[in-house]
């Protein structure tokens, strides 16, 4: 038989877009060498949250007193945290098998290659199979970027990957890269009492993130006693009886107990046949793809972080819809206006659209509005009222350009602001929604509010 599509990797582009053409009547089959739900379900979104979800309840316990609830001190035990991760884990990877199958979308386990136009080889313990395909989707996913000089051992010194397995909790963890991944492990590793160092190349940790929010969460850390270096240049790092000693340009040196690499993705385009297929790639290995996530040979589509565009699960997802509705003749377009983007800190992080500093960077006149969650009701009841939100919109045109808030939720808010940014909406658009009270919602009103020097509370 002859597929609609063959989709080369599981991960939350390649399942999405198989089920979306099942959906639409295309035969299909997924080739996965690992499990289903990739890089995501299995060693990124979902663990990371699990332990994050085990962090807040520890924090929820620490600061009931606070609430006039009196509890003795509470004891960790990590094995259970880490086995519940893996039970949330097993039981949602499942759930994509129980989805394939419900959808019809037939799956094969190995590793896949494209062979020639319309044939897709797959490898399992030396036996090969040939699939024979109208159409070829790559959803292969990324990997852990590692540079030589930082030692990667699999031990003490980690990825995010092995970091997420550790059966114990480390007394000093060094964290090198303080981007999302470097900040969340921080975050989950410095509250369940590790010690913390996060050294970080740039002037600031979290540098794609609107400079003022970058700044408070560096901030928050430092109030926690995390010891953050930023234009950190790291010369080596070696193991060394009982842990790991790093060694900087400027001559500092950093023990501690292990260490976490989290300086990037590395793409998975190996041994896939780009090459004798002259698949176009960029300069960082990506493969380019158009609009429609079409790459430069007819047929050959390539979806989520190997087009390295957002590397993002929601984005590859979307990019998975959008490849399965042009494979079933449906015209669909990927649209990047407004994807938001989340830290899983606490508080937690979320944006949307343009920073202050992008937007003027563009010649756009710029006003901003902003609210403090410390004049919310909602917030200080939870007795969460640390954070802010700050709308960024055109000063002539009041459009909502970008959305940036640290504070309770964050994850959750910015969808308002997503779909102000993607559907044009103005700052005077949610200023005249009524916004329930008493919620953490309302500080998105009464930020747009604050662009017209309007707010109540503010
Ligand atoms: P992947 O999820 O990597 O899946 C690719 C799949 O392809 C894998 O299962 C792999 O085994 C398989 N594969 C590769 N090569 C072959 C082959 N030749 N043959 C067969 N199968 C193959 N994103 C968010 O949006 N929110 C978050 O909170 C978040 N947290 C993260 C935390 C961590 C620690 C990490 C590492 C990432 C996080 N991400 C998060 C990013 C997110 O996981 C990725 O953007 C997403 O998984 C990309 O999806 P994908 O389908 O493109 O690739």
């Amino acid at each position: 038989m002859t597929y609609k599509a063959v989709v080369i990797g599981g991960g939350p582009a390649g399942y999405v877009a198989a089920i979306r053409i099942a959906q639409l009547g295309g035969q299909v089959a997924v080739v996965e060498k690992n499990k289903l739900g990739g890089t995501c379900l299995n060693r990124g979104c979902i663990p990371t949250k699990s332990l994050i979800a085990a962090v807040d309840k520890l924090k929820a316990v620490e600061d009931a007193v606070q609430f006039g609830i009196e509890v003795s001190k509470p004891d960790i035990n990590f094995v259970k945290i880490q086995a519940r991760k893996d039970e949330v884990v097993a039981k949602l990877v499942e759930g994509i098998h129980f989805l394939l199958n419900k959808n019809k979308v037939k799956l094969f386990t190995g590793s896949a290659k494209i062979k020639a136009a319309g044939v897709v080889e797959v490898e399992n313990n030396g036996e090969t199979e040939e699939l024979l395909t109208e159409n070829i989707i790559i959803a292969t996913g990324s990997s852990p970027a590692l540079i030589k000089s930082l030692g990667y051992n699999g031990t003490s010194i980690m990825t995010s990957e092995e970091i997420l397995r550790l059966p114990e909790i480390p007394k000093s963890l060094l964290v090198i890269g303080g981007g999302v991944i470097g900040s969340e492990f921080a975050h989950i590793y410095g509250s369940l009492g590790t010690e913390i160092t996060m050294l970080e190349l740039a002037p600031s940790i979290l540098s794609i993130q609107d400079a003022e929010i970058a700044r408070r969460m560096q901030s928050i850390f430092k109030k926690r006693k995390y010891k953050i270096v930023t234009n950190a240049v790291i010369k080596k790092i070696t193991e060394i009886e009982g842990g790991i000693r790093a060694e900087l340009e400027n001559g500092d040196t950093i023990i501690a107990e292990k260490a976490l690499i989290s300086i990037g993705r590395t793409l998975n385009t190996q041994n896939l046949g780009l090459e004798e297929m002259g698949i176009e790639t960029g300069s960082k290995g990506e493969i380019k793809v158009n609009d429609q996530m079409e790459t430069n040979i007819k047929g050959v589509y390539a979806i989520g972080d190997v087009v390295m565009k957002y590397q993002l699960a929601h984005v590859a997802s979307a990019q998975g819809i959008v490849t399965a509705e042009n494979i079933m003749g449906r015209k669909a377009t990927m649209d990047y206006s407004a994807v938001p983007s989340c830290v899983f800190t606490s508080p937690e992080i979320a944006m949307v659209g343009l920073t202050e500093k992008q937007a003027k960077d563009k010649g756009i006149p710029v006003k901003i509005g902003k609210f403090n969650f410390m004049a919310n009701g909602k917030a200080l009841s939870m007795g969460e009222g640390e954070g802010f939100i700050k709308i960024v919109t055109n000063a002539e045109t009041d459009v909502i350009l970008g959305v940036h808030i640290i504070g309770p939720h964050a994850s959750d808010l910015i969808a308002e602001g997503t779909l102000a940014v993607k559907n044009g909406l103005t700052a005077g658009n949610i200023a005249a929604t009524i916004h329930a009270h008493p919620t953490l919602a309302e500080a998105m009103m009464e930020a747009s509010e604050n662009v017209h020097g309007l707010s109540i509370h503010g």
